[in-house]
């Protein structure tokens, strides 16, 4: 390779180039934590990305995303219905759009509501799998439940038809240390388990913070910019 073809793509990788070098550092902290690589969901967060991008990720092998707004993420699904996609809802959900995202979607990671939940569950016996989103801060205006709120939320999830309760996922807040937000979301999985205990999973790790994720036991992690790039008018 010249000088010239190095620069080149260090300061312009493509989407290949971005995923490839999350798929090694995913591989670096699986060896880290002593874990097994198949333990570990990446999930791609393709929101405010076009279409075309999120077909250009699955021809190079992703084959789960994620989105935060059910019009946009309901659209891509339609568009990219000729491809096996995994679609996860990562975003707040309005209880109004619970019923139409159940039609395109195999999990939602954003459960924080009694109202979403209960409009979520279905008697048609398909399942949707689901995680309760805890709110690492102390603002309550924040996605999630509060830590004391989870015990109340898992036993809700239980009982609605129609939901199977993977386990819990966490945003770690600014200003803390990632990997100790971690660690309080590793606690909040090990209480959930003594109420559910199949809801083995955590989904915590983003572009910034995947490593200590994993070095925390996470299992889905929901990766967006460090492999898309920027957004487009990300908002
Ligand atoms: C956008 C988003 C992500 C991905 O964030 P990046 O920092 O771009 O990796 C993950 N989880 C949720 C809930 C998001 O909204």
């Amino acid at each position: 390779m010249t000088t010239s073809m190095s620069l080149t793509s260090s300061s312009n990788p493509s989407l290949a180039e971005r995923l490839e070098e999350v798929r090694s550092g995913i591989s670096a902290a699986v060896r880290e934590a002593g874990r097994a690589g198949e333990e570990i969901t990446t999930i791609v967060v393709t929101k405010f990305q076009p279409a075309s991008l999120v077909r250009e990720l699955f021809s190079l092998g992703v084959t789960e995303v994620g989105e935060n707004r059910n019009q946009e993420a309901q659209a891509k699904a339609a568009e990219l219905a000729d491809l096996d996609l995994g679609w996860n809802f990562v975003g707040q959900l309005q209880s109004k759009k619970a019923k139409q995202a159940r039609t395109y979607v195999h999990s939602v990671h954003s459960l924080d509501r009694e109202s979403v939940i209960q409009a979520l569950g279905s008697t048609d016996g398909t399942t949707i799998e689901c995680f309760v989103q805890l709110n690492l801060t102390e603002d309550p205006g924040r996605g999630g439940v509060q830590e004391a709120e989870l015990e109340r939320m898992t036993e809700l999830v239980l009982s609605t038809p129609g939901l199977e309760l993977l386990g819990v996922m966490a945003v770690a807040p600014v200003g803390e240390e990632p990997r100790a937000a971690f660690v309080r979301v590793r606690e909040a999985s090990a209480r959930m388990l003594s109420l559910a205990p199949d809801a083995r999973f955590i989904s915590t790790g983003m572009s910034g913070d995947y490593r200590e994720a994993i070095l925390e036991g996470a299992t889905h992690l929901r990766i967006g910019s460090a492999i898309t790039g920027n957004r487009p008018n990300a908002g």
